[in-house]
């Protein structure tokens, strides 16, 4: 167990739910949350809809290794890191890229995605969560899973009437800085229709120093993914230091560990 930062407020008892589509979506976009979170003292569950069975490995397999098994196990060490309490897959098959062949697997789960909606339910229930985390209306950037979370988390937040948290990213930002992963093979000109316009955005973090080393490790175990020079660049701080939320219903603990935007009123943020 960490000890919290002195001064800041115990948040034992509470908890939250992460929902996100792969392994390795849960550390890119919101690392630095569930570790901040984590350290006030919530329990934080982080649930993965698919064992991302159609990411394409940067790295060789190893002897018996396969692609999910390789991806389960790099989530498992990303959670490790993160200090999530409870990882829950939910197993349904990745639909892959919009306009894939894979979009309409039988078990795709951008065809099955409110065939969970009672699971979660019953997760938040179990947790006592007081709010949910999954992607903004567009997926963050379109891809058919990630617009699924978007479905099942934003029914599950009207019907569990807990705080919702849409995880997005700012195009404005990304436009003025180095690439971002999520900005993928698109050119770059296209970058501003990712994520969700700057004036929606409720509730911004913007990581401290420990926060973005451990952001940078839980990026670098997903290694069949994440490629090396992104987690090596010297910009990193640069591309992965904030993470941006749109929030729903009441204000919520994310806003309470939030920081001013600009991060000047975050103690714990460094400078760019
Ligand atoms: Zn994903």
């Amino acid at each position: 167990m960490i000890e919290a930062p002195a001064g800041t407020a115990r948040m034992t008892g509470r908890s939250v739910v992460f929902l996100h589509a792969h392994p390795d979506d849960e550390s890119i976009f919101t690392a630095a949350a569930i570790r901040r979170l984590a350290d006030r003292g919530a329990r934080v569950v982080l649930v993965t809809a698919t064992r991302g069975e159609e990411g394409t490995p940067l790295t060789p397999l190893r002897p018996g290794e396969t692609l999910v098994s390789r991806r389960v196990r790099e989530l498992e060490s990303a959670c490790a890191l993160l200090g999530v309490a409870r990882l829950v897959i939910l197993g349904h098959r990745d639909s892959g890229m919009a306009g894939a062949p894979t979009n309409g697997h039988p078990r795709a789960f951008a065809r099955q995605v409110l065939s969970s909606a009672r699971a979660l339910v019953d997760l938040v229930d179990e947790e006592r969560a007081e709010a949910l985390v999954h992607y903004d209306g567009r997926g963050i950037y379109g891809h058919p899973d990630h617009i699924a979370v978007a479905r099942l988390g934003r029914w599950v937040v009207h019907r569990m009437q807990v705080t919702g948290y849409e995880a997005t990213v700012n195009p404005e930002h990304l436009l003025a800085g180095p690439r971002h992963l999520v900005e993928g093979s698109r050119p770059r000109s296209a970058t501003r229709h990712l994520g969700s316009r700057p004036a929606e955005i409720t509730t911004t973090l913007r990581a401290s120093t420990a926060e973005l080393l451990t952001k940078r490790r839980a990026m670098a175990a997903h290694d069949s993914q994440v490629p090396r020079e992104a987690v090596t660049a010297t910009e990193f701080g640069r591309v992965y230091e904030h993470e941006w939320f749109v929030g729903s219903g009441q204000h919520g603990i994310l806003d309470e560990v939030a920081d001013d935007p600009t991060g000047r009123n975050s103690g714990a943020s460094l400078s760019a």
